[in-house]
């Protein structure tokens, strides 16, 4: 068994991101398997190095260890850029230039567009304008997926613990539930979806833990693995960790970092108190 952590460095770590890890440590522990660590900064306007720093110091504190060096998506934009690549030699990826504005217009009233796990389902606008020859650079590029699923048999995956159980995926539907999601952002070369996907094939990571928040996303993760030949991991969607008004926990909310706990005077073991472990 191979788990995984995989915080974006954008503030300070809270109770919700100690019980995923938590989480993802103790039951790679209970088998005998390995807990990694993985920095997921692809996205470098919001990432800091102190929160990153941040993130060792707290998980080090709640008693979790991993091997080094840990992988750094930062460090990974060549084979992100490979995949993109493959993608594209599929005629599964356009350029897209609408700004949310364009996209907002296009689909008219809010409640006329479905909502897909990335927000409004993307209207198509720039989907059958000519697409240049090869992949452009630092384009934002869609995944059509229209021809993504076409001659795709039924997918979906497996949970475990709360939620277990086998989950369908219906390809036919996702152009309309999901539409034509984000694979590149501007000044990025990459999306969340993809590097997700790429990296927890590279890391070999046989059980994915992570907020039920993300559940919504997996069906694009798994439609990306069946589209580029990489093997599925099972996935355990855990309960989210709220706040006293039932709100989930946000890196805004700095009440509930591990740091002002640590400040504090608590320890480890009220942390897994308080989150139910
Ligand atoms: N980096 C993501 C986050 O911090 C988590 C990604 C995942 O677990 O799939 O929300």
């Amino acid at each position: 068994m191979i788990t995984r952590f995989a915080p974006s460095p954008t503030g300070p770590l809270h109770l919700g991101h100690a019980f995923s890890a938590l989480t993802a440590f103790d039951m790679a522990q209970a088998a005998g398997g390995t807990f990694l660590l993985r920095i997921e900064d692809i996205d470098q306007s919001r990432c800091r190095p102190e929160w990153e720093a941040q993130i060792f110091d707290d998980l080090l504190w709640l008693g979790l260890r991993w091997p080094e060096p840990v992988m750094r998506q930062s460090a990974r934009l060549p084979t992100y850029h490979a995949a993109l690549i493959r993608l594209w030699d599929m005629g599964l990826l356009y350029p897209c230039t609408c700004a949310r504005r364009d996209i907002a217009a296009a689909l008219g009233a809010p409640q006329e567009g479905a909502m897909g796990p990335d927000g409004p389902v993307y209207p198509g606008t720039c989907r059958d304008k000519p697409r240049p020859p090869v992949l452009p650079s630092d384009a934002v590029l869609r995944l059509d997926m229209g021809r993504a699923v076409a001659g795709l048999g039924p997918l979906g995956f497996e949970e475990t613990g709360e939620n277990a159980g086998w989950h369908r995926v219906d390809p036919a539907a996702l152009p309309a539930t999901v539409g034509d999601v984000v694979l590149a952002r501007r000044g990025m070369g990459t999306s969340y979806h993809l590097s997700v996907v790429v990296d927890d094939a590279a890391q070999g990571i046989t059980h994915v833990v992570r907020g039920a928040d993300l559940q919504e996303a997996t069906q694009i993760h798994v439609l990306l693995q069946a589209v580029l030949g990489l093997p599925r991991p099972i996935y355990h969607h855990h309960r989210l960790i709220r706040d006293d008004q039932g709100k989930r926990l946000a890196k805004r909310d700095d009440a509930r970092a591990l740091a002002t706990y640590r400040a504090e005077g608590r320890s480890p073991k009220d942390i897994c108190l308080m989150v139910g472990l």
